[in-house]
């Protein structure tokens, strides 16, 4: 016997990389320029320098052993030590190196969290819409997936919705600000509410609940949006980061899983961290990008080419007829769908050879994901066929298409 559960998530592909690997195949037929794909959150900016320069210093100033050899279980200390200090020098908090556990990106930080907390029974809750990949991590580590809608006009969170959804039963909240895939953040208001509602529980059903914070896309932000930083809200914050998207590096899957002092039973959270990490099979993250990070763990990508592409593509679907929230960070823009059935509507698209992604998925039926950390030379090319596909559906009827 092999385990089933396994085995369904293997066969069963998400519909983002299905419509990538579609969108490969597709290329083949007619050509990488007549296929517009917008499915993944595949980062195409270069790196920043600093990246490339860091590494071949290391290339050429340690031997391979230094190199290439195992670190540390929880990360390099000059690495965690690093991280400490850039974010105590942004947000005056007063992190030490060993608050920190690295990572092989936010997907092992999420996955090893819950595997840290997880008691059976356990509930956590997440807002939507929300990063499909939350449930499998949730589920394997044995913890109950637990949806919060959020508020339909600004995607912020329906108190009245999280008031009913945490129980005694709830071991932590998970927030994605800014989020993937509406590239909404959560406004400091609601952080604050957040937090009082989180004490208030925690005091009534005499545990801690736990805030985790999933935090790839803080530096992706616009128009000078503050992304506030939740340890300095709520006492039992946990973080999860990763530099796949600051730096523009997600292939070499480098994150972090931040435990502060703070947090309730904080020594013992770590610990459980370093457990699981180890459990999991997830200790000593890459050496050499460890390393790198710990040289420019402060720097971000050219995030220009993002803003650019979400001022043309936002403004450009609004005038033929799109519904969307302009987001203010990440690289998505979580439109409307033009259909009642979002999933129909992603298919109709392909006849255009746009590939998007439909919001049921993200736990949102009804809305589509755009990702737009494509080439701007996609996205002009491709506007003329969204204009075309949304003429097509606003003038015929769904049965007809
Ligand atoms: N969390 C969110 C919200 C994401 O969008 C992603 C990736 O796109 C991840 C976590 C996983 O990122 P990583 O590449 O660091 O594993």
């Amino acid at each position: 016997m092999i385990a089933e559960e396994m085995i369904n998530l293997g066969e069963k592909k998400s519909a983002i990389r299905e419509n990538f690997e579609y969108g490969k195949q597709r290329a083949k037929q007619i050509g990488k320029e007549k296929v517009f794909d917008f499915s993944l959150g595949n980062p195409n900016v270069p790196a920043p320098a600093g990246v490339r320069r860091a590494m071949e210093k290391l290339l050429n100033q340690k031997d391979d052993v230094e190199l290439f050899g195992y670190t540390p279980a929880q990360g390099i200390f000059e690495t965690r030590k690093a991280i400490a200090d850039n974010l105590n020098f942004r947000f005056g908090t007063s992190f030490r190196p060993d608050n920190f556990y690295i990572t092989c990106g936010a997907a092992s930080g999420i996955r090893i969290i819950t595997q840290a907390l997880t008691v059976p029974g356990d509930e956590y809750i997440i807002f939507t819409p929300y990063f499909p990949e939350y449930k499998v991590f949730v589920e394997a580590a044995g913890g109950k997936f637990v949806e919060v809608k959020t508020r339909q006009e600004d995607f912020q969170i329906d108190f009245a919705a999280l008031e009913q959804a945490i129980t005694e039963k709830t071991k932590a909240v998970l927030l994605n600000s800014p989020n993937n895939p509406s590239g909404v953040i959560i406004s400091e208001e609601n952080i604050i509410w957040l937090a009082a509602l989180l004490n208030e529980r925690s005091a009534l059903y005499r545990h801690t609940i736990y805030l985790i914070g999933d935090e790839p896309y803080r530096e992706l932000v616009y128009d000078n949006a503050d992304v506030p930083y939740l340890t300095k809200y709520y006492k039992s914050t946990l973080i999860c980061y990763s530099y796949s998207k600051s730096l523009s590096i997600p292939g070499e899957r480098i994150g972090y899983v931040l435990v502060p002092d703070e947090v309730e039973q904080s020594g013992k959270v770590y610990a459980a961290v370093c457990g699981a990490g180890r459990a999991l099979g997830y200790v000593c993250a890459p050496s050499l990008i460890q390393q790198a990070v710990a040289e420019c763990a402060g720097q971000v990508a050219d995030l220009s080419v993002y803003k650019n592409n979400r001022d043309l593509l936002y403004h450009a679907l609004q005038t033929y007829g799109y519904t969307c929230i302009c987001p203010k960070g990440a690289f998505y823009l979580f439109v409307r769908s033009l259909l009642p059935d979002s999933a129909a509507f992603c298919r109709y698209a392909r006849k255009y050879e746009l590939l998007i992604v439909p919001g049921d998925e993200f736990g949102c039926p009804g809305y589509v994901r755009i990702a737009y950390c494509v080439p701007v030379s996609q996205i002009e090319r491709a506007l003329p066929w969204f204009k075309k596909l949304a003429e097509a559906c606003i003038t015929t009827q769904a049965s007809e298409l």
